[in-house]
């Protein structure tokens, strides 16, 4: 037990030991081998160069610097001219029209997350989310004396089972947490999901009397490689909030430039705007970075090479197909989530570990008996593993 550390800090630090073993496994096997010989796919962290566009507006950041608060303290919420640049990207991306007044910046997807669930979890409200999920979001939930509630997906096709979400909504469910394109299965909800999902949020609102809000994450939405459509969850539901970043579409993910948008059509949604743009002021963020939001001002347009992801994506397919590993082809994203040949995922990551490749065991996810492989890695490299794949396998 610390005598350093709150009792729930040292405990999760104790059980955060598998990836970090994967981890210190990453270096040494680095070390040994070199990297070009060491396959990890155990992190989501962008590595496609940033569009032109981003390196543009550095160089005028860097040049209007010596302005007068140029880099200063700014309204909570974000500069006026970042909201309403975010503004008309919500605007297009979610084919329904949002005002300026309707949307923040944040420091990425996670402050945002985390700024939200500040303003609207009373002690002991459950954060509902479909599992498998991404891990972070039960200390999200947990900052705020909050309790994660998963709810498991359809098996094999990690679709929404609308059922299971009705009979586990409870009188202290306050958030319906849903994250599409899906880390880390790739899966994308339809409109007939979203659509389902909504109708079960209005009846649990009714039926408890508090608003059940429904929080769209959506750090991916880029990253579609199929062009399936991702439905905007302000056209289902009025209580809804869409979270999101530029980390992955402007490889941008240490600059933390991300937004908070709430349904135009939420009633007194103003109110809970106020509450957001307190909550980022008191959490200690203060504001978006204004470097980050200086470059969303000229970047929103830009994009990152899908083309890239999407080649990573197909030859990974191939790999796993060609070894004999079961998946579902990730719509979006840049993970897949395979089965794992052994029924205890843990003895095939350590498996594929003997062979240089580092992936993460499911139950990290929530789900146990499949392991996930990020592939933010280099082409060479993805190729350079099909033979560890087949031989972990044998
Ligand atoms: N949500 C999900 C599902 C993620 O996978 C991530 C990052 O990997 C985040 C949120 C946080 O992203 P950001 O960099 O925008 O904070």
């Amino acid at each position: 037990m610390s005598t350093l550390l709150s009792g729930e800090i040292g405990r999760s630090l104790a059980n955060s030991s598998m990836i970090r073993k994967m981890f210190e496994a990453g270096a040494e096997l680095r070390k040994q081998y070199g990297a070009a010989n060491v396959y990890d796919f155990s992190l989501g962290n962008p590595d496609v160069p940033a569009p032109e566009a981003v390196k543009k507006a550095l160089r005028e950041i860097a040049e209007q610097s010596d302005r007068a608060f140029a880099l200063g303290y700014m309204p909570n919420g974000g500069y006026p001219e970042c909201r309403r640049k975010l503004a008309e990207y919500m605007t297009r991306e979610q084919g329904v029209p949002v005002p300026e007044n309707r949307v923040i910046a944040s420091c990425g997807a996670a402050g945002g997350l985390n700024a939200l669930f500040r303003a609207v979890l009373e002690p002991g409200d459950e954060v509902m989310c479909p599992s498998p999920y991404f891990v972070e979001y039960g200390f999200y939930a947990a900052n705020f004396q909050g309790v994660l509630n998963p709810v498991p997906t359809r098996p094999g096709t990690f679709a929404l089972d609308c059922a299971a979400i009705e009979a586990a909504i409870t009188p202290k469910t306050r958030v319906m947490l849903i994250n599409s394109p899906n880390n880390p299965t790739g899966q994308i909800y339809t409109r007939e999901e979203l659509g389902a999902l909504g109708a079960v949020l209005e009846r649990a609102s009714r039926k408890f009397g508090r608003v059940i809000y429904l929080v769209a994450d959506e750090p991916y939405r880029y990253l579609n490689y199929d062009g399936v459509e991702i439905p905007s969850v302000f056209s289902v539901y009025d209580a809804s909030v869409v979270v999101g970043s530029f980390s992955k579409t402007l490889s941008l993910a240490g600059e933390r430039a991300g937004y908070l948008a709430v349904n135009p059509n939420l009633a007194d949604g103003d109110e809970l705007m106020n509450g957001l743009i307190m909550t980022t002021r008191i959490l200690g963020f203060v504001n978006a970075p204004a470097v980050a939001q200086q470059i969303l001002m000229r970047s929103t347009e830009a994009s990152i090479d899908l083309d890239i992801y999407r080649r990573r994506r197909n030859l990974m397919a191939e790999i796993l197909t060609a070894a004999g590993i079961e998946f579902m082809l990730p719509k979006g994203a840049f993970y897949f989530f395979p089965k794992s040949p052994l029924a205890d995922e843990r003895i095939f990551v350590d498996k594929l570990l003997h062979q240089r490749i580092l992936a993460v065991p499911g139950r990290g996810f929530g789900l146990a008996g499949y392991f996930r492989l990020a592939f933010c890695v280099d082409e060479k490299i993805i190729a350079a593993s099909a033979e560890s794949f087949k031989n972990a396998v044998k």
